[in-house]
């Protein structure tokens, strides 16, 4: 066998030299002597059938797609910047000449066979950043995958490259809105898009992907809620790119320091006939309905279909439901719930008429109050249509700020605008003035001073008021 190799090895040897010396050989005969030597002696058996790439704002992911289990070693290079990729036993297919880098952190992909029978990867990086791989068994999306995070931010990339532009940070801190503000501080409401990258939730009939979808949802629902006076919010995911359910929850709570987190779906169930919109906030105990136990069922995959490494499991289960803070946010958490259902009956037909509960992963945030909202079933024909129709996306975004608005009207955050606005409000009751009324004689009916109303109202000596105008008038 070892003979027959390097007889082999050696007729190539020579085929190349013989081929470099005669250039008028033709291609032909080289080709086919190359192919005789790789199917005897070549004993890679796996290959990558396809690869992604989806670029986060402060990393990138690689997946490959793998016909089976392969094993591997990674390294990175610095001068220039590169991350090298060892596949055992693994073919050089054509996948690894057509990956989509657009706007990546990698600039080129090379690969070469190392040995006749391992391949070498090695991908040319923009910016020096820190790789992480791990293998993902098969499961009821995917096959073997090789997935490789590269760790680092884009903003330093296009930093890089606009020398002059200054380097924006993704992670916009706002802190400072949390601090004491005159006139008090927005709040913060964190819009949870669904699913992303790697993990396109679930699929229509006509093809329409979930993570699609929810993201348009959610871009408008952002649009309607900044629109409010004392509102502010901010997308968890920014982009096609997979998040883990934890990060999801810590995006909200430690980076943006939401007041409330609202996750937006569009589930499909097995029956197509299943129609109408959901609203679910967690469920310490069980489900309240097998529809609940199987929607988060579902969602739970998303960490496995997007991909997270054995050491990044989400275990908060244990340690958080045992906090009783959990269980102040739970009631909050039914309350803004039941707001934004009853807002979204006016506009979409439900699914049940009360906010349903179940064990969601993405709802364990044990200290704000957060909502999962099914916007309507991808799995029912006409509910995709409306999901991919901008005027349907916009009346639900509408309705769910009005359910979320109504609710921080009831329990507006101490420090807020909102807050302080409401105990304003509480000193002064208000008064539209009418035809033939005066200062005076509005300062008699309510039996406070003259000096008072001006003040109260920042009028000068000079009492110009209009028909229609409403003044305040100090609660005693
Ligand atoms: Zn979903």
């Amino acid at each position: 066998m070892l003979r027959q190799f390097l007889s082999k090895i050696i007729s190539l040897c020579t085929v190349s030299r013989y081929r470099e010396a005669n250039p008028k050989v033709s291609g032909r005969a080289w080709v086919l002597a190359t192919l005789v030597l790789f199917s005897t002696i070549v004993s890679a058996s796996e290959k990558i059938d396809s690869v992604r790439v989806w670029q986060a704002p402060d990393s990138t992911r690689v997946v490959f797609d793998l016909s089976g289990p392969v094993a591997h070693s990674i390294f990175t290079l610095d001068k220039p910047d590169r991350v090298v990729i060892d596949l055992k036993g693994t073919l050089r297919t054509k996948a690894l000449f057509s990956i989509d880098l657009k706007d990546s952190s990698i600039a080129k992909v090379r690969s070469a066979m190392q040995n006749k029978q391992d391949l070498r990867v090695v991908l040319d990086l923009k910016t020096p950043l820190k790789p992480k791989s791990f293998l993902l068994k098969p499961n009821a999306q995917y096959g073997h995958r090789l997935v490789l995070d590269l760790e680092g931010s884009v903003a330093s990339v296009k930093a890089g490259n606009a020398a002059s532009s200054k380097t924006v940070s993704t992670a916009t801190p706002i802190k400072k809105q949390q601090k004491r503000v005159a006139g008090g501080r927005d709040i913060i409401v964190a819009i949870d898009a669904g699913h992303g990258g790697e993990d396109p939730g679930a699929i229509g009939g006509k093809g329409t992907r979930e993570k699609i979808v929810v993201f348009k949802i959610a871009k408008s629902l952002q649009t309607e809620l900044n629109k409010r006076k004392g509102i502010r919010a901010v997308l968890t995911r920014k982009g096609d790119y997979f998040l883990k359910l934890k990060t999801r929850r810590e995006i909200a709570r430690k980076k943006l320091h939401a007041d409330i987190f609202v996750s937006i779906h569009a589930d499909a169930f097995k029956n197509g006939k299943a129609s109408g919109a959901s609203v679910f906030a967690l469920s310490r105990r069980g489900a309240t309905s097998t529809l609940a136990r199987v929607l988060a069922e579902q969602e739970n995959q998303a960490d496995v279909i997007g991909g997270v490494s054995l050491e990044d499991k989400d275990d908060v289960l244990a340690g958080v439901l045992a906090d009783l803070a959990m269980e102040g946010s739970m009631e909050h958490s039914l309350t803004v719930g039941k707001y934004v259902l009853g807002e979204m009956g006016r506009v979409t037909k439900l699914h049940k008429k009360h906010i349903e509960q179940a064990g969601f992963a993405v709802l364990k945030s044990p200290d704000i109050p957060s909502i999962l909202i099914e916007t309507g079933f991808i799995s029912n024909a006409k509910e995709e249509r409306n999901l991919n129709s901008s005027a349907h996306r916009k009346k639900l975004s509408k309705a769910i700020t009005k359910g979320i608005t109504k609710y921080f009207e009831q329990h507006p955050p101490p420090g807020s605008k909102i807050a302080l606005r409401k105990s304003t409000e509480a000193l002064y009751a208000k008064h539209t003035i009418r035809r033939g009324e005066t200062l005076s004689k509005i300062a008699n009916r309510y039996q406070v001073s003259l000096a008072t109303l001006r003040r109260v109202n920042a009028m000068s000596q000079v009492d110009i008021i209009k028909i229609g105008q409403t003044i305040r008038i100090p609660n005693s």
